[in-house]
């Protein structure tokens, strides 16, 4: 079942000063499948950031269609925007984006604060995945104190709390030591086959090479894909 389907997505930014305009992505097409990993691969200015914040509904295409499952993105409402990317988004960073003043614990649950989920849920979800990840005994830890290995994984567990359609994440592994990406690239092998859809968006061959399937953008355009052959299965 098709999760994702990108239709003919252009994205045109026209500048403050001057009224020039930079057409950041041109006519982007793809879809995931439900349980799919996909990689997307690409050069700096290649339109990668423009094209996440459009499948993270934090901006709307100038032209063409984004829908998740059947939900078209472009009816959702301003106001409902933010209940929407709640409900069915989860999303990690290169840096992170966890609160200081906040235990993992606390920023783990901030999702599912705000969306009332019932304190016993919270409880009931978090234990679980926080063995997943390997941060048991770090929950009552703030940010400060851990490794930035254990913050991405903090951060995951924050991401996937709420059992989002679909999970984004942004350079995961940018500000991570090989090691801990290794790690986290395990840990999003782990959370795929487990049925967890997710696009990635990665300068990092290696990163990339985790996924099921890689999409290379350049200018704009999505001009090469790559499956994951049968072999590195056993990597
Ligand atoms: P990344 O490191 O993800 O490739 P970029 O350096 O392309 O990020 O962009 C960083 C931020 O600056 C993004 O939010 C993007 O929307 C914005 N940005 C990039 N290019 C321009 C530009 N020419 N004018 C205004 N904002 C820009
Ligand atoms: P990437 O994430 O692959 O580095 P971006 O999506 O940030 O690429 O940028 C794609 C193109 O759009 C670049 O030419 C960039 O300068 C331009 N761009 C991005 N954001 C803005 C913006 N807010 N205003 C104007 N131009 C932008």
């Amino acid at each position: 079942m098709v999760l994702l389907d990108v239709k003919n997505v252009r994205k045109v930014y026209t500048t403050r000063f001057g009224g020039n305009q930079v057409e950041a992505l041109k006519d982007v097409n793809f879809s995931v499948e439900q349980g799919e990993y996909v990689a997307i691969m690409g050069e700096s200015g290649s339109g990668k950031s423009t094209l996440l914040n459009i499948l993270a509904a934090l901006d709307r295409p100038t032209e063409g269609k984004v829908f998740l499952k059947e939900k078209d993105l472009s009816k959702v409402k301003e106001k409902e925007m933010a209940a929407f990317r709640r409900n069915n988004l989860g999303f990690v960073f290169q840096d992170f984006n966890l609160l200081d003043t906040f235990s993992l614990k606390d920023n783990i649950f901030l999702p599912l604060v705000l969306s009332g989920t019932s304190h016993k849920e919270m409880e009931r979800r978090l234990l679980p995945l926080a063995d997943k990840l390997g941060i048991k005994n770090l929950l009552e830890k703030y940010p400060y104190e851990v490794s930035g290995g254990q913050k991405q994984r903090a951060a995951v567990a924050r991401a996937v709390i709420t059992q989002p359609q679909l999970l984004l994440a942004d350079e995961p592994t940018g500000a991570l030591d090989s090691k801990a990406a290794k790690e986290l690239l395990r840990l999003f092998t782990h959370l795929n086959q487990d049925g967890q859809t997710i696009l990635m968006v990665t300068h990092s061959v290696k990163a990339a090479s985790t996924a099921g399937r890689v999409l290379f953008i350049k200018d704009g355009k999505v001009f090469h894909q790559i499956y994951k052959g049968n072999l590195s299965e056993t990597q």
